[in-house]
């Protein structure tokens, strides 16, 4: 029997990564003072301060570089007994030396450390619904926070909704030594990656993998296994991985969403994903056996 947590618990953007160091604020008041560890983030990057060839995170008192441009910061929870706090930099602020933004994205080639990336894709997280929860979806009424929830209630209609993520899943097709890889179009030349897409209303997984894996490849897939799972906040996916085995249909590319679609010998194939996605951690874990 199975009982090991899947090691892609410790993935960037998983918040297990941070361990027990880190306290969400969800069950509790936030300090009357925000004052602390500060998530600042604009664009989809991290502002933080280089030190010594590392990063680390502001600290203190609201730092001058939100002067009143954005709107009050959000607590995020405690790091080691530190309140962390979130904000929304403008885009087209200039940050004041000192300061440096650090892309947030994996395949943009981020620095970031896995403890800051976990952590400034939560504060995307809450930014982005923060920014898309404020009206009832049902009746347009400004909503109302719920005490110790990021969930929003409609004080009209008595609507109430909670941050939404979406499950993707995302899957690696293998046929004895080889993978079926893909790449969609715009990737970095000789970049490929495995199939994914979105849970259909009234699919359960394996059949939300099995339909993604003929629709984009036409390939009919078996045996599938989940193999672990993802938070991905860009903006709001939770990728959910499985391995499965090729059981026939003719490789078939479809060119509305793919630029290309190959098998690939699993010990020699091409430029992978970043080591900080699930489907990196799929291939270098799965490929092979
Ligand atoms: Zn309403």
């Amino acid at each position: 029997m199975e009982t090991r947590t899947p090691l892609s618990v410790y993935l960037p953007f998983n918040r297990e990564c941070l361990g027990a160091a880190f306290v969400p604020a969800k069950h509790a008041p936030p300090p009357a003072e925000p004052r602390g560890r500060w998530l600042l983030v604009q664009s989809q990057g991290l502002v933080v301060v280089p030190d010594g060839g590392a990063f680390r995170l502001p600290e203190g008192e609201v730092p001058a570089v939100l002067d009143g441009a954005v709107g009050p910061p959000l607590c995020l929870g405690t790091l080691e007994g530190t309140p962390c706090w979130v904000a929304a930099v403008p885009a087209e602020a200039a940050l004041p030396s000192g300061f440096h933004r650090e892309t947030l994205v994996p395949m943009q080639g981020t620095r970031l450390p896995d403890d800051l990336l976990s952590l400034g894709g939560m504060a995307m997280q809450a930014l982005h619904w923060q920014g898309t929860s404020g009206y009832c979806p049902r009746c347009g009424a400004p909503t109302e926070r719920i005490a110790g929830e990021w969930g929003k209630r409609c004080p009209r209609c008595a609507y109430e909704h909670y941050p939404h993520l979406h499950p993707a899943v995302i899957v690696l097709v293998k046929d004895g030594d080889r993978c079926l890889l893909t790449r969609k179009a715009g990737w970095t030349p000789g970049r490929y990656g495995l199939v994914a897409g979105f849970v259909d209303n009234g699919e359960c997984l394996e059949g939300a993998a099995r339909r993604e894996v003929k629709e984009e490849v036409g390939l009919d897939v078996t045996d599938l296994r989940y193999v672990g799972s993802q938070n991905w906040p860009f903006p709001s996916q939770l990728m959910i991985g499985f391995v499965g085995r090729y059981a026939g249909g003719e490789l078939t590319v479809d060119r509305d969403e793919l630029e290309d679609a190959r098998w690939f010998p699993c010990d020699d194939l091409p430029s992978r994903p970043s080591r900080h996605s699930i489907a990196g951690f799929i291939l270098d874990r799965y490929a092979r056996r």
